[in-house]
């Protein structure tokens, strides 16, 4: 399908959704396109190419990141960067991140043939990897542009399937040993724009949703050591039965999630039992833990009560604990100036706007500790993403192009 990019009409940007999802495109309806496979290599190149037409000055940096240059009149070197993700999860959906990258596309398009070049030079960016998909990290992408990864990172990391890293990297062309650090101190501020993922913007019947923080994530393996014994001959009263502990915790944890603050969020998505027998104590269980917040205090007071809460309940018991903590993400605040200007554009337009706060994780995340900041939202349908399911209406999308247009004109022109 050709992409028409001198005139970028209303609604195009469903067309536009349709051809990069055709990239990658999964028998169910959804899209794979994992990071340095062939099908990210052909929408990186696919999307290189409406750029180019677009007569925007295009390049690659060294682990993949595209951009789009349309340079500014002002000569002070500073950039205003925009974009989203263009890697997705296993059969995702459509929208997440590809939305992102044709809407900052879109709007610069347009900015451009109303009033010709900015005074601050604007990039749109393709960002190469978000999700951790392929391999077990996240934010190639923009934590490479933000210079908080370097090829060191990732010299003993693989995929599933046994691939190194920097082997998948060299078979797309990005080859490793060219590698010079992608690290721009030139970026002013970054805007994104995504999808909600979430259905609080359908449910309050809002258009746009201005986000202030993006969570903080921390997550921990548990595992309890009991005693596996026999169902019918162990008495109740000598029991060191793993299982009932960890639903003991998990009902307390939940509870105390419930009474600490209204947005703090914890959830065990994942357990595991030793032996799994049905007439056997069980002697072990491992379990995950995964809180999220957007302020820092209010998880560690959380964590701290619930985690002191399970070791005295263990020692009690003569069991055994063992709490491993493997992801602390901090949360990351918005740049208040820019949600402010977000919001009176929303004011003047008319929209259905409201502030919020990502459960998500995002690029803006990254680069939200680097430099001023702003993360634009969408509604998702019923909430549903990282599925073939996911679904934004076209009106929705022109709604969030349009304020990212303005965003945009207010930064650069
Ligand atoms: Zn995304």
């Amino acid at each position: 399908m050709a992409i028409q990019v001198d005139n970028l009409e209303k609604g195009q940007v469903g067309a536009m959704i349709e051809w990069l999802a055709s990239i990658g495109a999964t028998e169910n309806g959804g899209v794979t396109r994992l990071l340095y496979s062939p099908s990210w290599l052909e929408a990186q190149q696919a999307l290189k190419n409406i750029m180019d037409q677009a007569k925007l000055h295009t390049y690659f940096d060294s682990v993949g990141n595209l951009f789009g240059r349309l340079p500014g009149t002002d000569l002070n070197g500073k950039t205003i960067l925009t974009g989203s993700h263009v890697d997705t999860v296993i059969d995702g959906g459509k929208y997440d991140g590809a939305y992102g990258i044709l809407a900052s596309f879109i709007a610069v398009m347009r900015l451009f043939q109303a009033y010709g070049y900015p005074k601050k030079t604007i990039e749109v960016v393709s960002l190469s990897e978000e999700e951790g998909s392929r391999f077990p990290l996240t934010f190639w992408g923009s934590r490479n542009i933000c210079g908080t990864y370097t090829l060191d990172w990732v010299t003993e990391v693989n995929d599933t399937a046994g691939i190194p890293f920097l082997e998948a990297m060299k078979e797309v062309g990005f080859d490793p040993e060219k590698y010079s650090s992608p690290f721009r101190d030139d970026v002013e501020r970054f805007v994104e724009i995504h999808i909600e993922q979430g259905m609080v913007l359908e449910k309050n019947q809002k258009q746009v949703g201005i986000v202030t923080h993006i969570v903080g994530q921390r997550r921990y393996t548990i595992r309890i050591k009991g005693e596996s014994n026999h169902a019918g001959t162990t008495p109740m009263s000598y029991r060191k039965d793993a299982l009932t502990t960890a639903s003991y915790f998990i009902s307390y944890l939940t509870e105390k999630a419930k009474a600490a603050n209204p947005q703090l969020v914890a959830t065990v998505g994942r357990l595991q039992v030793k032996p799994n027998v049905p007439n056997v104590v069980a002697g072990e269980v491992e379990f995950s833990l995964d809180i999220r917040h957007h302020q820092e205090e209010v998880i560690d007071l959380y964590c701290n009560e619930i985690l002191t809460e399970f070791k005295r309940y263990t020692e009690s018991l003569s069991m055994e604990i063992a709490i491993s903590q493997w992801m602390d993400v901090k949360p990351v605040k918005m740049d208040a100036e820019m949600c402010e200007w977000a919001r009176e554009i929303a004011e003047r337009k008319n929209y259905r706007y409201q502030d919020m706060i990502s459960g998500a994780g995002h690029d803006s995340q990254v680069f939200g500790m680097k430099c001023p900041t702003s993360l634009l939202f969408v509604p998702s349908q019923k909430g549903i993403s990282h599925s073939p399911k996911e679904f934004t209406s076209l009106e929705d999308l022109e709604t969030g192009i349009d304020l990212l247009t303005e965003v945009l004109y207010k930064l650069a022109y």
